[in-house]
């Protein structure tokens, strides 16, 4: 019924997941950025692989795919949407569906706009959940393929859920992102904690993940477009809040912090 997870770094930022299911004794890795990393991973926790779950076409998350099929009996499952792009996926999956790590049932969430068919896998009984690249601590993946109104959309689908959730997302961009939204929201009080705890934490060498989403709803500016204050900063008071999303994401693209 538990997962535990373990977090480590992949290549240079990327985070690397284990979900380990105590029951079953059935282990999974959540994407597949760094196949060496992943393996020591395993071998320092004493568990096997049996499963990946993949959020999303990019090659820093699925590379190790290939080399992981090779040493491991696993099963791979990733999204529907986007099979045509990932080599290696056994098991379809799309929103609405459900992925097995076990004995745990993860509930699989549309968090399109990064790509199109980047999915979330939410585990509610434990209140964890992996969004790679759809929601960073502090920010949101870059949006390549999709719009601003379903990449909205998705993010409320995630601040939706119950708040003392734990996201364990794609890359350690915390600090970078800590800059961008205090240049949005200078006065939010969160903010200047968070941002303070997190220039700690770095420079401590300590991940800053996982977050819980009560955290990243009084912080992450991207959740919080359908604010005043955001829709101030951006000089959009009134306006729809896709709109305001859609300038915050544009001046994120452009901010050199
Ligand atoms: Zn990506
Ligand atoms: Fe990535």
């Amino acid at each position: 019924m538990t997962l535990i997870i373990d977090v480590f770094i992949c290549r240079t930022d990327n985070y690397g997941y284990l979900a380990h299911d105590t029951v079953t004794g059935k282990t999974a890795a959540i994407d597949a950025p760094d196949a060496g990393a992943i393996k020591s991973a395993l071998l320092h926790r004493g568990w096997k692989l049996s499963d990946i779950l993949i959020t999303h076409h990019h090659l820093d998350h699925v590379e190790a795919i290939p080399e992981l099929r090779r040493e491991f009996e696993v099963m791979v499952t990733g999204p529907r949407a986007e099979a045509d792009k990932i080599e290696g996926l056994d098991i379809l999956v799309a929103p609405g569906n459900k992925a097995q790590i076990g004995s745990v049932e993860l509930a699989v969430l549309a968090v399109p706009g990064h790509t199109l068919g980047h999915i979330a896998y939410y585990d509610a009984v434990g209140g964890h959940i992996f969004t790679a690249d759809a929601l960073f601590s502090l920010g949101v993946g870059r949006m390549f393929e999709g719009m601003p109104g379903p990449m909205w959309e998705g993010l409320l689908t995630l601040r939706d859920l119950p708040e003392d959730t734990l996201i364990y997302c794609g890359h350690e961009y915390t600090l970078s992102n800590a800059r961008f939204a205090l240049s949005i929201d200078p006065k939010n009080p969160a903010l200047q904690i968070r941002a303070a705890e997190v220039q700690r934490m770095r420079e401590a060498g300590h991940h800053t993940i996982p977050v819980t989403l009560a955290m990243e709803k009084a912080t992450n500016p991207f959740l919080r477009a359908d604010q005043p204050e955001i829709a101030a900063a951006m000089g959009l008071s009134g306006d729809d809040p896709v709109a305001v999303f859609a300038a915050l994401r544009r001046a994120k693209d452009t901010f050199k912090g």
